[in-house]
Formats: structure tokens, sequence, C-alpha cells
């Protein structure tokens, strides 16, 4: 709860009033009612409603960041079809870490305590390289989504057969 009975709170409650009414084109975001900042009132993101929404919203809505390189991509490109590559940061379900190939949905599942990976969906491709114990060892979940580029740089490495 916001103390209200502070003066200098009161005083600064009707300094932002009095801003956003000044300028109001675009007050507060559609999405979550937070008042957009300066930066953000000056060219926002919008939705697909054409609203303006802040940059947190946009962010959670259409961008993601790629579990290998750390890189914010927007959505779709994290989105995963058949055929593509994803990692598994850690064992799963007795599935070794490493980089494995989707081949269809849905690869897993919810229980009725806990979810369980559909390995039948799932191809073996390769084991994780550099970057991807580097991401393994910071990673929060137990596998991820890539951008295009951490996908192909995989695909090409397996596919050269580099013995390094
Ligand atoms: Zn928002
Ligand atoms: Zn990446």
């Amino acid at each position: 709860m916001t103390r209200l009975t502070d003066p200098t709170t009161i005083n600064s409650f009707e300094t932002q009033a009095a801003e956003s009414e000044r300028s109001d084109a675009a007050p507060s975001c559609a999405s979550c009612g937070d008042k957009l900042d300066a930066e953000e009132r000056g060219n926002p993101y919008r939705d697909e409603g054409g609203d303006p929404i802040c940059d947190r919203c946009h962010c959670d809505k259409y961008e993601g960041q790629c579990d290998r390189c750390g890189e914010i991509v927007e959505k779709k490109e994290l989105d995963m079809h058949p055929g593509e590559i994803l990692a598994f940061w850690e064992e799963v379900d007795g599935l070794e870490p490493g980089y494995y190939r989707v081949l269809r949905w849905p690869i897993y599942m919810d229980g009725m305590i806990e979810g369980y990976v559909l390995k039948d969906n799932l191809e073996y491709f390769a084991p994780l390289d550099e970057k991807g114990q580097h991401a393994a060892d910071n990673a929060w979940t137990p596998g991820g989504r890539m951008c295009r580029a951490c996908r192909e740089e995989i695909s090409q490495t397996k596919e050269g057969c580099r013995n390094e």
C-alpha cells in the first residue's frame, strides 16, 4: 500500500497527474495499464489493435531471449517447428544434455504430479558445444529454445563433421 498520508507523496501524485493530462496522447499502456514513461510516450510500441503498450509488455509479448547466445529476438523466431533443434541444458527424464531435433509436437506433457518429456517425439542430435556448455551453466530452465542463428550454427557443426 502506498501511504498517502505523506504530503510529499500526494504532491508527486498530483504532479504526475498534471503531466499526463498535458500529454495525453499515450498516457498508459493498453496492456498493463502502467503509465508510459517519457521515452515510451515518444514512440511507443503498439499492440495488434494499434494501442500503445509499454516496453516491458512489448518484450513479454513479442520478444524472447535465446537460451544459448542470450540474444533478444522476436518470439516467432523462437517458435519451434518439427525438424528444428532445441537444447536440454541438463538431464531431463533420462535424456542426456544436448541438442535434440523435434520430430513432432508436443514434446512435453503435463502429468498429474509433474510433467514428462515425450521422448519418441525427439531425436538426439549433438552434444552441447562450447557455447551450449556455457549456456547450460547459466540456464535456469532444464531446456530451451534457440534463435535461428544458433540453430543454424549447431546444424552446420554437425553436418560439417568437424573434428576439433
Ligand atoms: Zn505494459
Ligand atoms: Zn542464439
